[in-house]
Protein backbone atom coordinates (compact mmCIF):
# COMPACT_ATOMS: atom_id res chain seq x y z
CA UNK A 1 0.00 0.00 0.00
CA UNK A 2 1.29 3.72 -0.82
CA UNK A 3 1.00 6.25 1.62
CA UNK A 4 -1.62 7.88 -0.32
CA UNK A 5 -4.29 5.08 0.16
CA UNK A 6 -3.46 5.00 3.62
CA UNK A 7 -3.51 7.90 5.36
CA UNK A 8 -1.91 6.31 8.68
CA UNK A 9 1.54 5.95 6.20
CA UNK A 10 0.99 9.41 5.14
CA UNK A 11 0.43 10.63 9.03
CA UNK A 12 3.80 8.56 9.36
CA UNK A 13 5.35 10.27 7.35
CA UNK A 14 4.78 13.34 8.16
CA UNK A 15 5.20 13.44 11.61
CA UNK A 16 7.96 11.34 12.21
CA UNK A 17 9.69 10.96 8.57
CA UNK A 18 9.01 7.75 8.19
CA UNK A 19 8.68 5.91 4.65
CA UNK A 20 7.05 2.60 5.98
CA UNK A 21 6.36 0.60 9.67
CA UNK A 22 10.14 -1.13 10.93
CA UNK A 23 8.12 -4.18 10.98
CA UNK A 24 4.45 -5.83 10.48
CA UNK A 25 4.16 -5.99 14.11
CA UNK A 26 4.72 -2.41 15.25
CA UNK A 27 2.70 -1.80 12.22
CA UNK A 28 -0.44 -3.76 14.03
CA UNK A 29 0.66 -2.16 17.32
CA UNK A 30 0.17 1.04 15.97
CA UNK A 31 -3.33 0.15 14.24
CA UNK A 32 -4.50 -1.00 17.47
CA UNK A 33 -3.60 1.76 19.74
CA UNK A 34 -4.95 4.32 17.49
CA UNK A 35 -8.25 2.81 18.12
CA UNK A 36 -8.29 3.50 21.80
CA UNK A 37 -10.36 0.09 22.47
CA UNK A 38 -8.58 -1.27 25.64
CA UNK A 39 -5.16 -2.15 27.31
CA UNK A 40 -2.08 -3.09 25.13
CA UNK A 41 0.66 -5.07 25.98
CA UNK A 42 3.69 -4.85 23.76
CA UNK A 43 7.02 -6.94 23.74
CA UNK A 44 9.63 -6.28 21.32
CA UNK A 45 13.37 -6.12 21.23
CA UNK A 46 15.77 -2.99 21.91
CA UNK A 47 15.68 -1.36 19.16
CA UNK A 48 12.83 -2.33 17.38
CA UNK A 49 10.79 1.20 17.65
CA UNK A 50 8.47 0.50 20.45
CA UNK A 51 8.41 4.34 20.83
CA UNK A 52 6.26 4.96 17.48
CA UNK A 53 3.91 2.63 18.61
CA UNK A 54 2.80 5.04 21.31
CA UNK A 55 3.71 8.01 20.38
CA UNK A 56 2.50 8.04 16.64
CA UNK A 57 -1.14 7.25 18.14
CA UNK A 58 -0.58 10.21 20.87
CA UNK A 59 0.05 12.58 18.44
CA UNK A 60 -3.14 12.12 16.15
CA UNK A 61 -5.36 12.33 19.28
CA UNK A 62 -4.34 16.22 18.84
CA UNK A 63 -6.97 17.11 21.61
CA UNK A 64 -5.54 14.75 24.24
CA UNK A 65 -1.98 14.11 26.00
CA UNK A 66 -0.72 10.62 26.67
CA UNK A 67 0.62 10.54 30.02
CA UNK A 68 4.20 8.03 29.83
CA UNK A 69 5.84 6.80 32.70
CA UNK A 70 9.44 6.06 32.25
CA UNK A 71 11.57 4.76 35.11
CA UNK A 72 15.18 7.20 34.24
CA UNK A 73 15.02 10.96 33.01
CA UNK A 74 17.85 9.97 31.09
CA UNK A 75 15.22 7.99 28.66
CA UNK A 76 12.62 10.26 29.36
CA UNK A 77 15.08 13.35 28.16
CA UNK A 78 15.88 11.29 24.67
CA UNK A 79 12.44 10.80 23.68
CA UNK A 80 11.33 14.46 24.35
CA UNK A 81 14.80 15.62 22.84
CA UNK A 82 14.15 13.32 19.57
CA UNK A 83 10.25 14.54 19.56
CA UNK A 84 10.62 18.64 19.56
CA UNK A 85 13.24 17.97 16.48
CA UNK A 86 9.96 16.47 14.83
CA UNK A 87 8.18 19.80 16.32
CA UNK A 88 6.37 17.39 19.07
CA UNK A 89 5.38 19.34 21.89
CA UNK A 90 6.41 16.84 24.78
CA UNK A 91 7.02 17.86 28.11
CA UNK A 92 8.43 16.20 31.22
CA UNK A 93 7.49 16.69 35.24
CA UNK A 94 9.97 15.53 37.13
CA UNK A 95 11.78 16.56 40.23
CA UNK A 96 14.76 18.02 38.69
CA UNK A 97 12.56 21.26 37.33
CA UNK A 98 12.06 24.28 39.30
CA UNK A 99 8.73 25.18 39.96
CA UNK A 100 8.48 27.64 37.44
CA UNK A 101 8.71 25.04 34.84
CA UNK A 102 6.50 23.19 35.94
CA UNK A 103 4.16 26.08 36.38
CA UNK A 104 4.34 26.10 32.63
CA UNK A 105 3.91 22.71 31.63
CA UNK A 106 1.09 22.98 34.01
CA UNK A 107 -0.17 26.01 32.41
CA UNK A 108 -0.48 24.23 29.27
CA UNK A 109 -2.13 21.16 30.48
CA UNK A 110 -5.13 23.08 32.17
CA UNK A 111 -5.84 24.99 28.46
CA UNK A 112 -9.22 24.54 26.24
CA UNK A 113 -6.85 23.01 23.43
CA UNK A 114 -3.21 21.80 25.16
CA UNK A 115 -0.29 21.67 23.11
CA UNK A 116 1.32 18.76 24.62
CA UNK A 117 0.99 15.65 23.06
CA UNK A 118 2.53 13.43 25.75
CA UNK A 119 3.99 13.91 28.71
CA UNK A 120 6.97 12.20 30.45
CA UNK A 121 6.77 11.25 34.58
CA UNK A 122 8.43 9.25 36.66
CA UNK A 123 6.14 6.97 38.79
CA UNK A 124 7.47 8.52 41.88
CA UNK A 125 5.65 11.64 41.00
CA UNK A 126 2.00 9.42 40.05
CA UNK A 127 1.48 8.87 43.90
CA UNK A 128 1.89 13.20 44.50
CA UNK A 129 -1.29 14.78 45.49
CA UNK A 130 -0.27 17.53 42.98
CA UNK A 131 -0.37 14.70 40.20
CA UNK A 132 -2.90 13.34 41.68
CA UNK A 133 -5.12 16.22 41.17
CA UNK A 134 -3.81 17.15 37.66
CA UNK A 135 -4.86 14.04 36.54
CA UNK A 136 -8.23 13.87 37.86
CA UNK A 137 -9.24 17.39 35.90
CA UNK A 138 -8.07 16.01 32.96
CA UNK A 139 -9.70 13.09 32.82
CA UNK A 140 -12.37 14.73 34.02
CA UNK A 141 -12.18 16.92 30.98
CA UNK A 142 -11.45 14.36 28.93
CA UNK A 143 -8.20 14.48 27.84
CA UNK A 144 -6.12 12.11 28.58
CA UNK A 145 -5.43 9.95 25.27
CA UNK A 146 -3.39 7.07 27.42
CA UNK A 147 -1.49 6.29 30.13
CA UNK A 148 1.67 4.71 28.82
CA UNK A 149 4.33 2.41 30.59
CA UNK A 150 7.64 2.49 29.09
CA UNK A 151 10.39 0.00 30.40
CA UNK A 152 7.36 -2.14 32.11
CA UNK A 153 9.24 -4.75 33.19
CA UNK A 154 10.39 -2.78 35.94
CA UNK A 155 6.98 -3.28 37.68
CA UNK A 156 8.11 -6.92 38.22
CA UNK A 157 10.55 -8.09 40.70
CA UNK A 158 11.05 -11.17 38.35
CA UNK A 159 12.49 -8.90 36.02
CA UNK A 160 16.02 -7.84 35.80
CA UNK A 161 15.22 -3.99 37.05
CA UNK A 162 12.69 -3.92 39.54
CA UNK A 163 11.62 -0.72 40.82
CA UNK A 164 9.05 -0.65 44.25
CA UNK A 165 7.81 2.92 42.69
CA UNK A 166 6.02 1.34 39.48
CA UNK A 167 4.02 -0.58 41.89
CA UNK A 168 2.51 2.69 42.41
CA UNK A 169 1.11 2.30 39.20
CA UNK A 170 -1.37 -0.35 39.50
CA UNK A 171 -3.74 1.56 41.89
CA UNK A 172 -3.52 4.14 39.12
CA UNK A 173 -4.97 1.89 36.81
CA UNK A 174 -7.80 0.85 39.02
CA UNK A 175 -9.02 4.27 39.50
CA UNK A 176 -9.23 5.85 36.08
CA UNK A 177 -11.04 2.35 33.83
CA UNK A 178 -11.94 4.23 30.69
CA UNK A 179 -8.44 4.89 30.12
CA UNK A 180 -6.76 2.65 27.66
CA UNK A 181 -3.36 1.81 29.05
CA UNK A 182 -0.14 0.60 27.09
CA UNK A 183 2.64 -0.95 28.48
CA UNK A 184 5.75 -1.59 26.49
CA UNK A 185 8.86 -3.58 27.63
CA UNK A 186 12.12 -5.53 25.89
CA UNK A 187 12.42 -8.65 28.26
CA UNK A 188 10.44 -11.16 26.46
CA UNK A 189 9.85 -13.96 29.36
CA UNK A 190 6.16 -15.43 30.15
CA UNK A 191 6.63 -15.05 33.69
CA UNK A 192 7.22 -11.45 33.89
CA UNK A 193 4.71 -10.50 30.84
CA UNK A 194 2.01 -12.35 33.07
CA UNK A 195 3.28 -10.04 36.25
CA UNK A 196 2.93 -6.96 34.37
CA UNK A 197 -0.25 -7.86 33.55
CA UNK A 198 -1.38 -8.57 37.00
CA UNK A 199 0.35 -5.77 39.03
CA UNK A 200 -0.22 -2.73 36.50
CA UNK A 201 -3.98 -4.79 36.31
CA UNK A 202 -4.12 -4.45 32.86
CA UNK A 203 -7.74 -4.73 31.43
CA UNK A 204 -8.69 -8.17 30.19
CA UNK A 205 -8.87 -8.42 26.49
CA UNK A 206 -5.21 -6.84 26.83
CA UNK A 207 -4.29 -6.98 22.87
CA UNK A 208 -0.24 -8.58 22.70
CA UNK A 209 2.14 -7.49 20.42
CA UNK A 210 5.06 -9.68 20.96
CA UNK A 211 8.12 -10.52 18.51
CA UNK A 212 8.26 -14.58 18.39
CA UNK A 213 11.56 -15.66 19.79
CA UNK A 214 12.26 -17.98 17.25
CA UNK A 215 15.25 -17.45 15.41
CA UNK A 216 14.95 -19.14 12.24
CA UNK A 217 18.53 -18.45 10.73
CA UNK A 218 20.02 -19.66 14.03
CA UNK A 219 21.36 -23.77 14.37
CA UNK A 220 21.44 -24.85 17.41
CA UNK A 221 22.64 -28.14 18.73
CA UNK A 222 24.59 -29.63 22.06
CA UNK A 223 27.65 -31.65 22.15
CA UNK A 224 29.25 -33.58 24.74
CA UNK A 225 32.92 -33.34 25.90
CA UNK A 226 32.57 -36.24 28.09
CA UNK A 227 32.08 -38.13 24.39
CA UNK A 228 35.00 -36.92 22.24
CA UNK A 229 38.71 -38.01 22.27
CA UNK A 230 39.48 -34.38 22.57
CA UNK A 231 36.90 -31.75 22.78
CA UNK A 232 39.48 -28.92 22.14
CA UNK A 233 40.57 -30.00 18.72
CA UNK A 234 36.66 -30.41 18.46
CA UNK A 235 36.11 -26.76 19.21
CA UNK A 236 38.75 -25.39 17.08
CA UNK A 237 37.48 -27.66 13.71
CA UNK A 238 34.23 -27.04 14.44
CA UNK A 239 35.39 -22.56 14.92
CA UNK A 240 37.47 -23.22 11.25
CA UNK A 241 34.72 -25.11 9.75
CA UNK A 242 31.70 -22.38 10.54
CA UNK A 243 34.20 -19.08 9.82
CA UNK A 244 36.08 -20.76 6.90
CA UNK A 245 39.08 -18.88 8.17
CA UNK A 246 41.24 -17.59 5.66
CA UNK A 247 39.18 -17.36 2.56
CA UNK A 248 37.25 -14.54 1.17
CA UNK A 249 38.49 -11.02 0.23
CA UNK A 250 35.93 -9.34 2.79
CA UNK A 251 36.68 -6.40 4.94
CA UNK A 252 38.24 -7.32 8.22
CA UNK A 253 35.28 -5.94 10.33
CA UNK A 254 32.72 -7.85 8.35
CA UNK A 255 34.81 -11.24 8.23
CA UNK A 256 32.88 -13.94 10.47
CA UNK A 257 33.36 -14.14 13.67
CA UNK A 258 32.66 -16.36 17.17
CA UNK A 259 32.23 -15.81 20.61
CA UNK A 260 32.72 -18.81 23.17
CA UNK A 261 31.32 -18.19 26.31
CA UNK A 262 33.11 -19.82 29.59
CA UNK A 263 32.08 -20.07 33.49
CA UNK A 264 35.44 -18.69 34.78
CA UNK A 265 38.11 -16.37 34.06
CA UNK A 266 40.51 -18.77 33.97
CA UNK A 267 38.67 -20.94 31.51
CA UNK A 268 38.45 -18.31 28.94
CA UNK A 269 42.74 -17.32 29.01
CA UNK A 270 42.68 -20.87 28.58
CA UNK A 271 40.81 -21.57 25.78
CA UNK A 272 42.30 -18.35 23.78
CA UNK A 273 45.63 -19.86 24.45
CA UNK A 274 44.41 -23.08 23.21
CA UNK A 275 42.70 -21.59 19.86
CA UNK A 276 45.43 -19.64 18.95
CA UNK A 277 47.72 -22.16 19.29
CA UNK A 278 46.03 -24.24 16.66
CA UNK A 279 45.92 -21.39 14.47
CA UNK A 280 42.92 -19.58 15.44
CA UNK A 281 43.68 -15.85 16.67
CA UNK A 282 41.42 -15.60 19.93
CA UNK A 283 41.57 -13.22 22.83
CA UNK A 284 40.17 -13.31 26.19
CA UNK A 285 37.39 -11.22 27.55
CA UNK A 286 36.81 -11.21 31.67
CA UNK A 287 35.85 -8.66 34.57
CA UNK A 288 39.83 -8.54 35.66
CA UNK A 289 40.98 -7.08 33.04
CA UNK A 290 41.87 -3.48 33.20
CA UNK A 291 38.73 -1.20 32.12
CA UNK A 292 41.62 -0.43 29.31
CA UNK A 293 41.99 -3.94 28.44
CA UNK A 294 38.52 -4.90 28.13
CA UNK A 295 37.76 -2.01 25.86
CA UNK A 296 40.77 -2.48 23.42
CA UNK A 297 40.10 -6.66 23.67
CA UNK A 298 36.41 -5.54 22.35
CA UNK A 299 37.19 -3.24 19.56
CA UNK A 300 39.78 -5.61 18.02
CA UNK A 301 37.11 -8.18 17.86
CA UNK A 302 34.63 -5.36 16.44
CA UNK A 303 37.46 -4.81 14.23
CA UNK A 304 38.57 -8.64 12.97
CA UNK A 305 42.07 -8.66 14.15
CA UNK A 306 40.74 -11.49 16.45
CA UNK A 307 38.22 -13.30 14.80
CA UNK A 308 36.95 -15.36 17.87
CA UNK A 309 36.77 -13.54 21.52
CA UNK A 310 36.71 -16.41 24.63
CA UNK A 311 34.70 -14.54 27.69
CA UNK A 312 32.76 -14.71 30.53
CA UNK A 313 29.06 -13.51 30.11
CA UNK A 314 29.97 -10.15 31.22
CA UNK A 315 31.03 -9.81 27.20
CA UNK A 316 28.18 -8.80 24.76
CA UNK A 317 25.82 -6.16 26.42
CA UNK A 318 25.33 -3.13 23.35
CA UNK A 319 27.83 -4.94 21.36
CA UNK A 320 26.54 -4.78 17.71
CA UNK A 321 28.49 -6.90 15.14
CA UNK A 322 26.08 -8.57 12.32
CA UNK A 323 28.91 -10.99 11.05
CA UNK A 324 28.64 -13.59 14.45
CA UNK A 325 28.72 -16.70 12.99
CA UNK A 326 28.91 -19.06 15.51
CA UNK A 327 28.47 -18.36 19.63
CA UNK A 328 29.56 -21.60 21.72
CA UNK A 329 28.93 -22.27 25.15
CA UNK A 330 32.25 -24.29 27.15
CA UNK A 331 30.35 -25.81 29.86
CA UNK A 332 26.82 -25.11 30.66
CA UNK A 333 24.93 -21.78 30.51
CA UNK A 334 22.83 -20.09 33.55
CA UNK A 335 19.49 -20.57 32.53
CA UNK A 336 17.78 -20.64 29.63
CA UNK A 337 17.10 -16.80 29.38
CA UNK A 338 20.68 -15.83 29.84
CA UNK A 339 21.43 -18.64 26.91
CA UNK A 340 19.03 -17.63 24.47
CA UNK A 341 20.28 -14.08 25.49
CA UNK A 342 23.80 -14.67 24.93
CA UNK A 343 23.94 -17.00 21.77
CA UNK A 344 21.44 -14.66 20.25
CA UNK A 345 24.08 -12.64 19.82
CA UNK A 346 24.94 -14.73 16.43
CA UNK A 347 23.57 -14.18 13.49
CA UNK A 348 21.54 -10.57 13.39
CA UNK A 349 22.70 -10.31 9.74
CA UNK A 350 20.04 -12.52 8.75
CA UNK A 351 22.87 -15.26 7.99
CA UNK A 352 22.62 -18.58 8.61
CA UNK A 353 24.66 -19.10 12.10
CA UNK A 354 25.30 -21.18 14.89
CA UNK A 355 24.98 -21.87 18.39
CA UNK A 356 26.53 -25.47 19.81
CA UNK A 357 27.21 -25.55 24.37
CA UNK A 358 29.51 -28.17 24.72
CA UNK A 359 27.75 -29.91 28.10
CA UNK A 360 30.21 -31.64 30.29
CA UNK A 361 29.69 -33.38 33.34
CA UNK A 362 32.31 -31.92 35.27
CA UNK A 363 31.26 -28.06 34.72
CA UNK A 364 27.83 -29.84 35.45
CA UNK A 365 28.83 -30.94 38.40
CA UNK A 366 30.41 -27.51 39.55
CA UNK A 367 27.55 -25.26 39.10
CA UNK A 368 25.82 -27.63 40.63
CA UNK A 369 27.87 -27.53 44.15
CA UNK A 370 27.92 -24.06 43.43
CA UNK A 371 24.36 -23.27 43.95
CA UNK A 372 23.51 -25.85 46.28
CA UNK A 373 25.93 -24.41 48.14
CA UNK A 374 24.24 -20.74 47.67
CA UNK A 375 20.67 -22.17 49.03
CA UNK A 376 21.93 -23.90 52.50
CA UNK A 377 24.12 -20.70 52.87
CA UNK A 378 21.13 -18.17 52.39
CA UNK A 379 20.85 -15.97 55.29
CA UNK A 380 17.61 -14.35 54.68
CA UNK A 381 14.16 -16.04 53.67
CA UNK A 382 14.29 -14.05 50.60
CA UNK A 383 18.16 -14.44 49.62
CA UNK A 384 16.81 -18.62 49.85
CA UNK A 385 13.88 -17.95 47.47
CA UNK A 386 16.13 -16.18 45.06
CA UNK A 387 18.96 -18.81 45.15
CA UNK A 388 16.04 -21.63 44.58
CA UNK A 389 14.70 -19.85 41.80
CA UNK A 390 18.39 -19.33 40.29
CA UNK A 391 18.82 -23.34 41.04
CA UNK A 392 15.37 -23.64 38.96
CA UNK A 393 16.51 -22.12 35.83
CA UNK A 394 19.77 -24.16 35.83
CA UNK A 395 17.67 -27.30 36.25
CA UNK A 396 15.92 -26.25 33.35
CA UNK A 397 19.15 -25.94 31.28
CA UNK A 398 20.23 -29.53 32.21
CA UNK A 399 17.31 -30.74 30.61
CA UNK A 400 17.34 -28.41 27.76
CA UNK A 401 21.02 -30.54 27.13
CA UNK A 402 20.04 -33.65 28.50
CA UNK A 403 16.96 -34.16 26.60
CA UNK A 404 16.15 -34.80 22.93
CA UNK A 405 13.20 -32.12 22.41
CA UNK A 406 13.47 -29.32 19.40
CA UNK A 407 15.73 -26.74 20.72
CA UNK A 408 14.10 -23.79 19.68
CA UNK A 409 10.59 -25.42 20.60
CA UNK A 410 12.20 -25.07 24.45
CA UNK A 411 12.76 -21.53 23.99
CA UNK A 412 8.86 -21.29 22.36
CA UNK A 413 7.74 -22.95 25.93
CA UNK A 414 9.61 -20.80 28.09
CA UNK A 415 9.20 -16.99 26.29
CA UNK A 416 5.23 -18.74 25.59
CA UNK A 417 5.29 -18.21 21.93
CA UNK A 418 3.29 -21.10 19.72
CA UNK A 419 5.90 -23.89 18.42
CA UNK A 420 8.29 -22.74 16.02
CA UNK A 421 8.86 -24.11 12.50
CA UNK A 422 11.82 -26.29 13.38
CA UNK A 423 10.75 -29.70 11.90
CA UNK A 424 10.08 -28.45 8.51
CA UNK A 425 13.41 -25.98 8.74
CA UNK A 426 15.54 -28.24 10.63
CA UNK A 427 17.38 -25.96 12.18
CA UNK A 428 18.56 -27.81 15.18
CA UNK A 429 20.06 -31.18 16.02
CA UNK A 430 17.10 -32.52 17.25
CA UNK A 431 14.46 -32.02 13.92
CA UNK A 432 17.93 -32.76 11.81
CA UNK A 433 18.83 -35.99 13.45
CA UNK A 434 16.57 -37.27 15.97
CA UNK A 435 18.21 -40.28 16.60
CA UNK A 436 21.90 -39.78 17.27
CA UNK A 437 20.99 -37.04 19.51
CA UNK A 438 18.82 -39.72 21.83
CA UNK A 439 22.55 -42.20 20.93
CA UNK A 440 24.62 -39.25 21.96
CA UNK A 441 22.54 -39.02 25.18
CA UNK A 442 22.20 -42.56 26.07
CA UNK A 443 25.84 -42.56 25.91
CA UNK A 444 26.61 -39.81 28.09
CA UNK A 445 24.26 -41.14 30.80
CA UNK A 446 25.80 -44.28 30.62
CA UNK A 447 29.35 -43.25 31.27
CA UNK A 448 28.22 -41.15 33.96
CA UNK A 449 28.19 -43.80 36.24
CA UNK A 450 32.35 -44.74 35.52
P1 LIG B 1 12.86 0.52 21.44
O1 LIG B 1 12.14 1.38 22.42
O2 LIG B 1 12.04 -0.62 20.94
O3 LIG B 1 14.20 0.06 21.94
P2 LIG B 1 13.02 2.95 19.90
O4 LIG B 1 11.61 3.34 20.02
O5 LIG B 1 14.00 3.67 20.76
O6 LIG B 1 13.18 1.38 20.14
O7 LIG B 1 13.42 3.07 18.36
C1 LIG B 1 14.65 2.63 17.87
C2 LIG B 1 15.00 3.39 16.61
O8 LIG B 1 14.14 3.01 15.54
C3 LIG B 1 14.86 4.89 16.76
O9 LIG B 1 16.00 5.50 16.20
C4 LIG B 1 13.62 5.22 15.94
O10 LIG B 1 13.67 6.52 15.40
C5 LIG B 1 13.69 4.16 14.86
N1 LIG B 1 12.37 3.87 14.25
C6 LIG B 1 11.21 3.62 14.86
N2 LIG B 1 10.22 3.38 13.98
C7 LIG B 1 10.77 3.48 12.75
C8 LIG B 1 10.28 3.34 11.41
N3 LIG B 1 8.99 3.04 11.17
N4 LIG B 1 11.14 3.53 10.40
C9 LIG B 1 12.44 3.82 10.63
N5 LIG B 1 12.97 3.97 11.86
C10 LIG B 1 12.15 3.80 12.91
MG1 LIG C 1 12.25 2.04 24.39
ZN1 LIG D 1 14.17 -28.13 16.27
Amino acid sequence: KSSEDDPLLSQLKEYFGHNQFKSKLQERAVREIVKRKGDVFVSMPTGSGKSLCFQLPAVLHSDKVALVFSPLLALMKDQIDHLSKLNIVANSINSKMSSTERKAVIQDLRCMRPLTRLLYITPEQASTDSFQSLLEELHRKKKVSYIVVDEAHCVSQWGHDFRPDFLKLGRLRQAYLDIPWIALTATASKTVAKDIEKQLSLKKPVATFKTPCFRRNLFYDVVFQDNLRDPYSHLSEFIKDTLKLGQGEKKASEKDAGIVYCRTREMTEFIARTLTSKGIPAAAYHAGLSDRDRVRVQEDWMKGIYPVISATVSFGMGVDKGSVRLVAHWGVPQSIAGYYQESGRAGRDGKMSRCRIYYSKQERNSVDFLLRKEVSHAKTESKKEQAKATYKSFERIINYCQEAKCRHSVFADYFGDDPPACKTLKVCDVCHDKNSVEKMIEEFISNLGS
